[in-house]
């Protein structure tokens, strides 16, 4: 197996000393911002008694509102004239928060990317369009500079403008992209509209990530493109992509450890969930000097992958994100969330690349409707035709989640598309009817 740099490959023993001294650094280098000078202040916690990976858990949590709350500065742990690069979160659940990274810490995340695309088996033979928005949001210049440490050809082609993105892909023979799901499926149609079959492109690789989704959707995107999809995962505080990777085998995705330290906890009593389960996902920076960050609360639910990878990278793997902790829905008093919805249509062979889940609020009751796209193939004028369709929908939905939704079938391409992570729920309970 060829890896991209030595830390990949270190054993458990190792990646534990590596963590404990780059843990005792980390939060040392915290001390020196407002924020972790308080906070760790407060919680009486010296450095001397950061001395393993265990200790993290004497460590306190910091939270998406504990950035916001100190935006944008508070969290610098070096002058600002030493910071070179400010990147936003994409702000889907409020105001954005922001990180700033030193030269060095660019360095780090830009290896850090390479090694990610290279453990999904890209290779600086490769041609790499980047489809992800260039901007604030990390997904643009973070994974171009990776791509290009990599030594790919890279092309910053951003998001949007379909019809110029398949030119792009077609004229300059581009072996490997990166790509918003949702948009990887939404794009489909637009070759359709050209009369052009993706499986006839030079493409080998498609990165998938930013956003949710779910195996079904992967299994789509792979077939409809003729290529292998690797899903990968980030967010903007721990840097952005290049957190988590799948490698070759397809089977989780193995999360940098020399990088970062993860926990999994429940998010009611915040202590560790038992091993294999799924909670909310914690990380600490290891490497970050600027703007280092300690057990910081993603809202992310996953869980680790009990046992080995079969390839030979000892870093834990973490499964697909289910969803966010704040994206559950309570309908009728059913917990449920945007991703088993979407596993269910996507199982279906004559439900097309979007929906939309809609929330109402009729009288004193929740409603839930279905918004789908339906393939053209199968959009019959034969009302009967689509009302079979419509109660096997709900049938299977009901099946998943318990509740029976209002299941509306509409045309193929009727949906809104949203070049950047789609948006699945529009909640209307709260607006005045
Ligand atoms: P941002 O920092 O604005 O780019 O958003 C990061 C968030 O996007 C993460 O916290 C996740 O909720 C979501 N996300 C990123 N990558 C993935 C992925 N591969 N699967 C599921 N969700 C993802
Ligand atoms: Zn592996």
């Amino acid at each position: 197996m060829q890896v991209f740099d030595s830390q990949e490959l270190l054993d458990r023993a190792e990646l534990e000393k590596l963590q404990a001294v780059r843990l005792k650094n980390t939060v040392y280098q915290a001390t020196a911002s407002l924020f972790y000078r308080n906070r760790l202040a407060r919680s009486g916690i010296k450095v001397a008694q950061v001395n393993s990976p265990e200790d993290i858990s004497r460590l306190p949590f910091t939270t998406k509102e504990d950035l916001r709350e100190h935006y944008p500065f508070g969290f610098l742990a070096m002058p600002r004239e030493k910071m070179v690069r400010l990147h936003a979160s994409s702000g889907t659940t409020g105001t954005s928060t922001v990180i700033l990274h030193t030269q060095n810490d660019l360095n780090t995340w830009a290896d850090l990317v390479a090694r990610s695309m290279h453990c999904a088996g890209v290779r600086s033979s490769d041609t790499f369009q980047n489809m992800s928005g260039y901007g604030l949001f990390t997904g643009g210049l973070g994974i171009h500079y990776g791509a290009e440490r990599l030594g790919c050809l890279t092309i910053p082609a951003g998001a949007g403008n379909s019809k110029r993105q398949i030119r792009m892909l077609k004229d300059f023979q581009v072996t490997v992209a990166h790509i918003i799901p949702s948009y990887a499926l939404h794009l489909s149609s637009v070759f359709k509209e050209l009369e052009l079959d993706p499986r006839s492109l030079d493409l080998r690789i498609l990165l998938i990530g930013a956003e949710p989704h779910t195996e079904e959707v992967r299994a789509r995107i792979q077939e409809i493109y003729g290529v292998q999809a690797y899903n990968s995962y980030g967010l903007s505080e721990m840097n952005g992509p290049g957190v988590a990777f799948e490698c070759a085998h397809q089977t989780g995705m193995h999360l940098w450890e020399d990088a970062y330290i993860a926990e999994i906890i429940d998010p009611e009593t915040l202590e560790p969930v038992p091993e294999g389960q799924v909670g909310e996902l914690v990380l600490t920076t290891l490497c970050r000097k600027g703007m280092p960050i300690l057990r910081y609360r993603t809202r992310d639910l996953t869980r680790f992958i009990p046992g080995e990878c079969k390839c030979a990278r000892r870093h834990r793997r973490i499964d697909r994100i289910t969803g966010r902790s704040d994206d559950m829905m309570v309908i009728k008093g059913v917990n449920i969330y945007p991703m088993q919805v979407e596993k269910v249509l996507m199982s279906i062979p004559e439900v097309g690349q979007n929906y939309l889940i809609q929330l109402e609020r009729e009288g004193y009751l929740d409603q839930m409707q279905v918004r789908v796209e339906i393939r053209d193939e199968f959009f019959v004028e034969d009302m009967r035709e689509l009302q079979k369709l419509q109660q096997k929908i709900a049938g299977l939905l009901r099946e998943e989640i318990l509740i029976s939704p209002k299941v509306d079938l509409v045309e193929h391409n009727s949906l809104p598309n949203s070049q950047g992570k789609a948006q699945r729920v529009v909640d209307k309970r709260n607006e005045p009817g």
